[in-house]
């Protein structure tokens, strides 16, 4: 049985705190496939304000460069809005037999109760969690994943030295016209400014002479 693993995320943008949660998964777990999800309209979040699904698509084409990762436009393109109950169920029609494992940091795992029909999520797939500050240990997420999650499903827990950075600080720093370098891949960072994204003062070309 093959293991496939999978983040997803609003991705907006991807930055290098997905990165190094991607890559403690793979060392942790050597998967066998791995994508990278970008959410269409995440229901826990304001759609406005979003970047283009095409450019967080882009974006993470980008970021995700290693072989073993695949960016995934699965959940993009598709109706209304995207809950994760619905992405798994996909993936399960796409990778029959297969064992899906769903790759996500504290603050999703720390909340899972709360999903949308996330007892169903578990029939489809494990849940590989990861701390995503410092502040919180594997104790504190082994411990409400045996008291909240485990009587439904499977969740194991790798360990990652965390990157403290979320996609709002990077936009805030884009929008102050600050340097990216150290939170998003180099790639992502002239893209951003080539595209104007997220209010960030669109580069000053030289006109040809
Ligand atoms: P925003 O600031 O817009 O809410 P975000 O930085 O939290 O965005 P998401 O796209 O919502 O990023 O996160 C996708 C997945 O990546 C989630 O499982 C989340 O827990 C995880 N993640 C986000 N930032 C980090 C980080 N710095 N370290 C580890 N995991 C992270």
């Amino acid at each position: 049985m093959r293991q496939i693993y999978f983040l997803g995320g609003t991705f907006d943008p991807p930055h290098l705190g997905h990165l190094k949660l991607a890559r403690a998964a793979v060392e942790n777990f050597g998967p066998d496939e791995f994508l990278i999800v970008p959410d269409h309209i995440p229901p826990h979040k304001d759609a406005e304000g979003l970047a283009p699904d095409a450019d967080r698509l882009e974006m993470c084409r980008l970021t995700f460069t290693d072989p073993i990762f695949t960016v995934s436009d699965i959940d993009l393109g598709r109706e209304g809005r995207s809950y994760s109950v619905d992405l798994v169920r996909l993936l399960a029609e796409e990778y029959p037999g297969d064992r899906l494992w769903f790759v996500m940091a504290s603050d999703m795992l720390l909340s899972f109760d709360r999903w949308y029909r996330w007892k169903e999520i578990l029939r489809y797939c494990g849940i590989a969690g990861f701390t995503r500050e410092k502040a919180i240990d594997n104790e504190d997420l082994n411990e409400y994943a045996d008291r909240v999650l485990r009587p439904w499903g499977e969740v194991k827990l790798g360990v990652v030295d965390p990157l403290e950075l979320s996609s709002t600080e990077v936009r805030a720093a884009a929008a102050a016209g600050e340097s990216l370098v150290g939170l998003v891949a180099p790639e992502v960072e002239a893209y951003i400014r080539e595209k104007g994204l997220y209010g960030a003062p669109e580069e000053v070309r030289d006109e040809d002479p």
